[in-house]
Formats: structure tokens, sequence, C-alpha cells
């Protein structure tokens, strides 16, 4: 029996967060689901949005499941992605983009894993105003040896380990000479390591036009936060939308799984919402606790759905009266029959 701490959060949250968890409850692994608070929810509850309870959570499981988390826009708040990220030092950011046979989109044959860097760069919370009158602010991006190389090492052996053959380091060092260039630089010492993998570095201006004109191209990318969050979302945007990328935040000893997507406000509590980056997310999560069977069972469950294009959420069939509800259900029923 495995113990994981469960965070439903806000918007959309709680109704994906339900739909995963039955699904994977229906795989046939046993997990004991620990509810933590965090986020809106939380903070309208307890006055923070990030209670003690929470964190002594997930540091005792070490591992956590957990829905989209609002971020209020200023007004002193800190993401808490980021800060529990930070916190339990989960510096690698796995988020895989890869084209379903049912989803429609003008792109073919995408396959591309973004590996960002998760404590670092200009997401390392140093901001502040440097004049009283607060016309001009300031944001530091620290970058050090140590971070790049572990997380360009896990890009390494994450190719190796799932059998991908070329890792794309993706960086400004053209223009932020020391940061972008500290990265690259290591990026470049750490590939010499694995020679069975074919290394190349690319700036992010021109990734950015390689990965629309020919994603094809891209197999692993590696990054820095700021560039593997925005790259994330454009790979969202190659295999048909936010509703599919789960993604992993992965520490020394503790590993979170969410998707990649936001609360999304507009359409909460409409059961419009897709649940497949949570499921998908939920697969990365069962892989990760060695429960490869029950992984499979729900990977193959899912593409089934996706695929007959039947039970899905608006989002992927804009016909479709199917909800997120309606959709979970089909998964479990795809597992059973
Ligand atoms: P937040 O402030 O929490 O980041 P947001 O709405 O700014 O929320 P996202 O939640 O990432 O950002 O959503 C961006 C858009 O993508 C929204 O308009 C939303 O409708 C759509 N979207 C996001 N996730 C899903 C999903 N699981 N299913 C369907 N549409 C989604």
């Amino acid at each position: 029996m495995h113990s994981v701490t469960l965070i439903k959060g806000d918007g959309i949250g709680p109704s994906i967060m339900d739909e995963a968890v039955k699904i994977i409850d229906a795989s046939g692994v046993k997990i004991n689901w620990q509810l933590a608070e965090a986020g809106m929810t939380a903070f309208e509850k307890y006055g923070t949005p990030l209670p003690e309870e929470t964190l002594a959570s997930i540091e005792k499981n070490r591992v956590a499941f957990k829905g989209p988390l609002t971020t209020l826009e200023g007004k002193g708040f800190r993401s808490i992605n980021v800060e529990l990220r930070q916190k339990f030092n989960l510096y690698s950011n796995v988020r895989p983009a890869k084209i379903w046979k049912g989803v429609q989109t003008p792109f073919k044959d995408v396959d591309i894993v973004i590996i960002r860097e998760n404590t670092e760069g200009l997401y390392s919370g140093l901001e502040h105003f440097l004049t009283r009158d607060k016309d001009i602010a300031e944001s530091l991006a620290i970058v050090t040896r140590k971070g790049s190389e572990r997380i360009v090492e896990y890009a390494f052996k994450y190719a190796r380990d799932t059998g991908r053959k070329k890792v794309t380091a993706c960086h400004k060092a053209n223009i932020l000479k020391y940061t972008q260039g500290l990265f690259l630089e290591t990026a470049k010492e750490v590939a010499e390591r694995y020679p069975d993998i074919t290394f190349e570095s690319k700036i992010i201006d021109a990734t950015c036009m390689h990965m629309v004109m020919n994603p094809q191209q891209f197999d692993v990318v590696v990054t820095t936060n700021m560039f593997g969050d925005i790259l994330s979302d454009l790979t969202a945007g190659l295999v048909g939308g936010l509703g599919l990328i789960p993604g992993a935040n992965i520490g020394e000893d503790i590993a979170l799984f969410e998707a990649v997507h936001g609360s999304a406000p507009d359409i909460a509590g409409k059961n419009l919402a897709n649940p497949t980056a949570v499921i998908m997310a939920g697969v990365m999560m069962l892989n990760h606790l060695g429960e490869h069977r029950s992984a499979n069972r729900v990977q193959t469950a899912i593409e089934k759905v996706i695929d007959e294009g039947v039970y899905v959420t608006p989002d992927l069939n804009p016909d479709s009266k199917v909800g997120t509800i309606e959709m979970g259900d089909a998964v479990v029923a795809a597992m059973r029959g």
C-alpha cells in the first residue's frame, strides 16, 4: 500500500482530480490517499495558501498528486507551485507532449519531452522595486553550475532510460552571457559523458520557430526555468491543447505529479475540463511508484477513449456533449472492458 498526499486544488482541480483518483483506484493499485489543502481553497479556510499540515504530509509521504493552484496576481502572493518546487528541491520538471491518434491537430508525429530546470533562473523569487515610487523593478536570475549540471544530467539519463536519441539544450547565451552562458557551457560538458546520445544546442527564439515549423526534429529538450515554462505551453499547442500535458516534479527523494495547465477558472464548475493531463500525471506517478502494470492499464484505457473520440470533452471534439465525469467513467469502463 502506497501513501500519497492528494491536493485537489482550485478551479477545475477538484473535478479533474476526482476523475483521476477514481481511475487510478480502478486500476488495481492500492493507494492510501491523504487529503491535504493548498491554494485559494486553503487560503479561504486557514488564512494561508500553503498550510504546515500540507507540507508535513508531503514530507512524510514523499509523493504528492496535485491539482492546479490559482496564484493571485500581485498582492504579495508568490506562486504556490513555485514555492512547493523550491521547498522540496524538486529540481526537474518533466513535461512530455505527444500527438494522440484521436486528437485533431495540424501537426504530425510530435513526441517531445521538455525537461525544465525547476528551482533556479528567473523564478528564484528575487524580485523587488528599486525606487520608492515603484517605477523601476528588478528580477534576478540565478543560475548555478550545480543546478545546471544536475538538470542536464537528468535529461541525458532520462533520454538513455527511455530509449530517446537526442537532447537539445535550449538557451539565450548569445545575450545573457553569464547566466545562460553558464547553463550552456555546463550542458556541453555533461553531453561529453553521453556519447551515445546526440547533443545539440539552440537559442530559444530559433527553438520556438523550429518547433512550429519542424517539431519532429526535437526529442528531449532541456532548458532553464522560464524558457521551459513557455516551451511546454508551445508543445501543448502542437499536440492539441493544455488539457493533455502532464508534469512530474522530481527531486532527490520527493516527487510531485500534476497537470501543466492552471486552474482554468473560465470553465470551473461546468463539467467541461479535460481530465487527461492529470490522468497522465497519475500514470507518471504510478511508474514512479513502480506500479507499472497499473500505469499501463490506465494509459491504454485513456488512449482507447481518446482514439475513439466519442467520450471526450469539448476541447478535443467541439461537437461533444460529454463532460469531465463521463470521460472519467469511459476510461474506467475501457479498463474493465
Ligand atoms: P491559472 O491562473 O490557474 O494559471 P489560467 O486560466 O490563467 O489559470 P490555464 O488554467 O492554464 O490558465 O488555462 C488556460 C486556458 O486553457 C483556459 O482558458 C482554459 O479554458 C484552457 N484549459 C486549461 N486546462 C484545461 C483543461 N484541463 N481542459 C480544457 N481546457 C483547459
